[in-house]
């Protein structure tokens, strides 16, 4: 299955993906998560990505589409793979479009997950994020046995610098002129899925694997 996420940050992406993954037995690919590796070591990508990240902008669309490029050519991604977060602008998911074309293949499905704007200050507001594992907590929605510490891996619990609530704004505003395009991109491509992303992580889990498999089985 070559699938991608969409919704605006906080919907619960990150957290379906690792479940979806796992389901559908493909990596998790999630840009965020890349540009927030090679900003922790600095690296030149990391350099180029982070005051745009600091600022809750998108990093410009060359820089993440030869990333992304770069990524699907990758063994692991030969058998499918679940974007998450890219792409984010219209010229992202047109060069996704040619990118799985030239590589020979096509998407199975876009799932796009719908929460209102105050569930998602509510859930970015508290969201944590392991150290080890990259699984995400909350400290009110989702939390794990001992506070701080990642249930999963044992790994020590961070807060995202672009989770402070005038980041948050900028990156929800971003996502309304520049990402919400998509919903109609890929509803016209047939690829598009909807599912009510509210609920227990585990019921929007069930939502989702039923609209995939619904959508790979036509
Ligand atoms: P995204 O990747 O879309 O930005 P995350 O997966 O990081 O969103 O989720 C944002 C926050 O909301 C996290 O703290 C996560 O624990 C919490 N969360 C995700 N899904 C749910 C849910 N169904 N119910 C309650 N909290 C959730
Ligand atoms: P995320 O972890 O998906 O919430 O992404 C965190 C930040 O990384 C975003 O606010 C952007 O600054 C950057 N980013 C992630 N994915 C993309 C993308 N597809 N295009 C541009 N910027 C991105």
């Amino acid at each position: 299955m070559r699938l991608v996420l969409v919704g605006p940050p906080g919907a619960g992406k990150g957290t379906q993906a690792k479940f979806l993954a796992y389901h559908f037995k493909i990596p998790h690919i999630s840009t965020g998560d890349i540009f927030r590796a090679n900003v922790a070591v600095k690296s030149s990508l990391g350099v180029k990505a982070k005051n745009f990240m600091d600022a809750g902008d998108l990093v410009p669309d060359a820089v993440t589409i030869a990333m992304v490029r770069d990524r699907l050519a990758h063994h692991n991604a030969k058998r499918g793979y679940l974007l998450d977060g890219f792409p984010r602008t219209v010229p992202q998911a047109e060069a996704l479009t040619n990118t799985v074309t030239d590589l020979g293949t096509q998407l199975d499905a876009v799932l796009e997950l719908r929460l209102d704007d105050e569930e998602v200050v509510r859930r970015l507001s508290g969201r944590r994020t392991c150290h080890g594992c990259g699984r995400v907590w909350h400290t009110e929605l989702d939390k794990p046995e001992v506070e701080g510490i990642c249930d999963a891996c044992g790994g020590e619990l961070f807060q995202r610098d672009d989770d402070e609530p005038e980041t948050v704004r900028r990156r929800l505003e971003v996502y309304r002129e520049q990402t919400a395009p998509l919903v109609d991109y890929y509803a016209d491509a047939h690829l598009l899925r909807t599912i009510d992303a509210y609920g227990s992580v585990d019921s929007v889990t069930a939502r989702g694997i039923d609209a995939l498999e619904q959508a790979a089985a036509t």
